[in-house]
């Protein structure tokens, strides 16, 4: 038996592996760097190590630090969960020259299958299926030419120590392979290290479809189904199922015999996933061997009721598997969607920001793991995924309406995520007739409108304006008990959304508030309003959301939409750029009812210059900065449209005069 586990690695997998380490009776140890001291595995876990500075380099990358740690807190075993060390075979190396075990397999079968080359040979080998290709370690490019010619345009070009999605190369015609390989091995070298190539066939309209297996240290090794995870972007898995609708019980079978055969082949011990690529008559292809517990291992333990970090601490220890192949059994069905900081609007561009409020939905039959707490951040240092939403059902169908309704409750106000965009998958009829293969994202799907910036609609601005209005009239909302649905008078707000930019004006009727919107009109009774939750009737039909304000900017939940606003009514005049030109701007269009200063005069931050009057609501225009007025363009009485300059504040030269006088 083990005497304490540490766990390598950070965020929700930290926390998922920390939570079968305990319930096993292990002590557990948490490593962290600057940037996690708060973090979520650094709580839960018994006893934390600080490893070094934010960047991975220097703290979860650390082998020396993690050894310290190990060395420091008595722990005599590692669990590396997924990324950072997990298939380094020189850190299980050095864990078994400090006499810690390793819960992983050896490093020679890690090593083996960490090149895309060398395990293509050896799987062939051992007469596994493999994707038609061309393994070499020639840099010449005419034994690659002529091998294209053989297998067919068009290639894959992959870098052999390529992983997470990076270096691969789509080759559509032979004129272009040359310049492709070598801008690939150039990438390859820089990116991994290593510029060693591979050729394969590009299968077309493939399903990624890949098998759990298990092996221990006896000789035994089983497989415990597949997982389908055709639905990525950037070659990246974002939707993970189990079962495959593709597969049925004889594909399954001759899967997991080729599975369990690639394991052997390298002798392997603990858990893998033997990753294949199916095409569209059913052949699948062996593509690589990930030697590690896999993101969506989650939803293998849905449908067998294992656990396998369990497995992966009992085999790691000694014990044989506890159970054979014929005592597998799937029930069910489960679903994971993977909830990235990352915005679908910008090519999945990673988002960094704070996260306000964090309230996953739980429900029968969902499983959320994550690592990420409410006043913590998404920073730049680390991946961006940030939970794990998993569903499961009787039926395929069930487990994909109850994720639905997850994620449409799931709250997650702060940085920019892909909760909305994951829902729509999940609704989109080729994923619900289980037809998603990998081309899904960039064919089918391409036009939906979670791929664009949200616009949001005229019954959410309603509620935005109603909720930024309550902020701003009474303080921290939590804090006033005695709302009511009247207000003093009309109040127009000022909506800002990314670029754009709405008016909502709000008005009392007799027990309700009129929210009006260009042509449209909205009826919002509010039924109560609590810190972070307001339950409002809108036009007749009561419903919940969730809202956080931060300053002027209110993000808001509603029918698993978020939206972020920012109230512009009262903003000062908008400078024309970043670096701050000085120029005061119309935040509207409207009429100049004041021009409070003149060509010369001296002002400071926050006072006001003008005032425009719209919507019957007089507006200040302030400084943003002190300064001296230049350049007045308007007087009292004339009309001005929105961002129209009407006078600007330089830089304050009278603070140079100030400095000469003191010297
Ligand atoms: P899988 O096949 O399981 O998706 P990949 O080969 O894509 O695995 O690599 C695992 C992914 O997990 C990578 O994108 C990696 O950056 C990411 N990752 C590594 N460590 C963490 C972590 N602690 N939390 C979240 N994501 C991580
Ligand atoms: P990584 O190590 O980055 O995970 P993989 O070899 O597992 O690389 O491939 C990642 C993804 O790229 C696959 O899931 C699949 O979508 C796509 N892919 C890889 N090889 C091929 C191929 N030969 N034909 C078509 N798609 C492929
Ligand atoms: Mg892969």
């Amino acid at each position: 038996m083990f005497n304490k586990i540490l766990i390598a690695n950070r965020g929700e997998i930290a926390v998922r592996v920390n939570r079968t380490a305990q319930a096993l009776g292990y002590r557990t140890v948490a490593v962290f760097s600057d940037a996690d001291r708060e973090a979520p595995h650094v709580h839960a876990s018994d006893e934390a190590v600080r490893l070094g500075p934010a960047p991975a380099g220097e703290s979860y990358l650390n082998t020396e630090a993690i050894l310290e740690a190990a060395r420091l807190t008595g722990a005599d075993a590692v669990h590396p969960g997924y990324g950072f060390l997990s298939e380094n075979a020189a850190f299980v190396s050095a864990c078994s020259e400090n006499g810690i075990t390793f819960i992983g397999p050896p490093a020679h079968a890690m090593e083996l299958m960490g090149s895309k080359r060398r395990s293509k040979d050896a799987m062939a080998q051992a007469g596994v299926p493999t994707v038609p290709g061309f393994q070499s370690t020639a840099t010449d490019p005419s034994p690659w030419q002529k091998a294209a010619d053989d297998i067919g345009y068009p290639v894959m070009i992959k870098a052999s120590a390529g992983g997470g999605g990076r270096g691969m190369r789509l080759v559509h015609e032979p004129s272009a392979l040359a310049d492709e390989l070598a801008r690939a091995r150039s990438e390859a070298e820089s990116a991994f290290g290593d510029g060693e190539l591979i050729l394969e066939k590009a299968i077309v309209r493939p399903r990624h479809i890949e098998i759990q297996v298990f092996a221990d240290q006896q000789g035994n090794a089983i497989h415990l189904g597949e997982r389908d995870c055709s639905v990525q972007r950037r070659h990246q898995k974002v939707v993970e199922e189990a079962p495959s609708p593709f597969v049925d019980d004889s594909m399954r079978q001759a899967m997991g015999d080729a599975a369990v055969k690639a394991a052997q082949a390298c002798g392997y011990v603990g858990a893998g996933t033997v990753e294949f690529i199916v095409d569209e008559a059913r052949n699948f292809y062996f593509l690589e061997m990930n030697t590690r517990l896999q993101v969506e291992h989650p939803v293998t333990e849905q449908v067998t009721g294992l656990d396998l970090v369990e497995l992966q601490i009992r085999v790691a220890q000694g014990e044989a598997l506890p159970l054979a192949q014929a005592d597998v059994g799937i029930q069910g069905h489960a679903i994971e969607v993977r909830l990235y900081a990352e915005d679908p609007a910008q090519g999945y561009m990673p988002q960094t920001g704070p996260l306000h409020r964090w309230r996953p939905a739980l429900g029968d039959g969902i499983r959320v793991d994550d690592g990420i707490r409410e006043g913590g951040a998404v920073t730049p240092h680390y991946d961006p995924m940030i939970a794990k939403v998993v569903a499961q059902g009787p039926d395929r169908t069930s487990a994909r309406m109850r994720l639905i309704r997850s994620l449409a409750d799931t709250v997650l106000l702060g940085v920019t995520h892909n909760a909305w965009f994951l829902a729509r998958i999940l609704g989109h009829e080729t994923f619900a007739a289980g037809e998603a293969t990998t081309a899904f994202l960039d064919t089918e799907f391409l036009g939906d409108p979670s791929l664009s910036p949200l616009e949001p609609t005229t019954a959410e601005q309603a509620l935005a304006a109603l909720l930024l209005y309550r902020a701003g009239s009474t303080g921290p909302l939590e804090a006033h008990a005695g709302w009511s649905n009247s207000l003093p008078s009309a109040c127009p707000i000022l909506l800002t959304t990314g670029e754009h930019q709405q008016w909502v004006r709000l008005t009392s009727q007799q027990d309700c508030i009129d929210a009006q919107i260009g042509e449209t009109r909205h009826q919002l009774r509010i039924e109560s309003l609590e810190a972070n939750e307001l339950v409002v009737t809108l036009d007749g039909v009561r419903q919940k959301s969730q809202y956080q304000i931060v300053g002027s900017t209110l993000y808001c939940h509603a029918k698993g939409r978020t939206l972020r606003f920012v109230d512009a009514t009262h903003a000062p005049a908008r400078r024309a750029d970043e670096q701050g030109s000085g120029d005061v701007r119309a935040s509207m269009d409207g009429a100049v009812v004041e021009v409070s200063v003149t060509e010369g005069d001296r002002v400071q931050a926050g006072q006001t210059l003008a005032v425009l009057e719209a919507m019957k609501m007089e507006h200040p225009l302030k400084a943003d900065r002190d300064g001296e007025i230049t350049g007045v363009r308007v007087s009292t009485g004339d009309q001005v449209r929105t961002r129209q300059i009407l006078m600007s504040v330089s830089v304050d030269a009278s603070r140079d005069e100030e400095n000469s006088n003191d010297e």
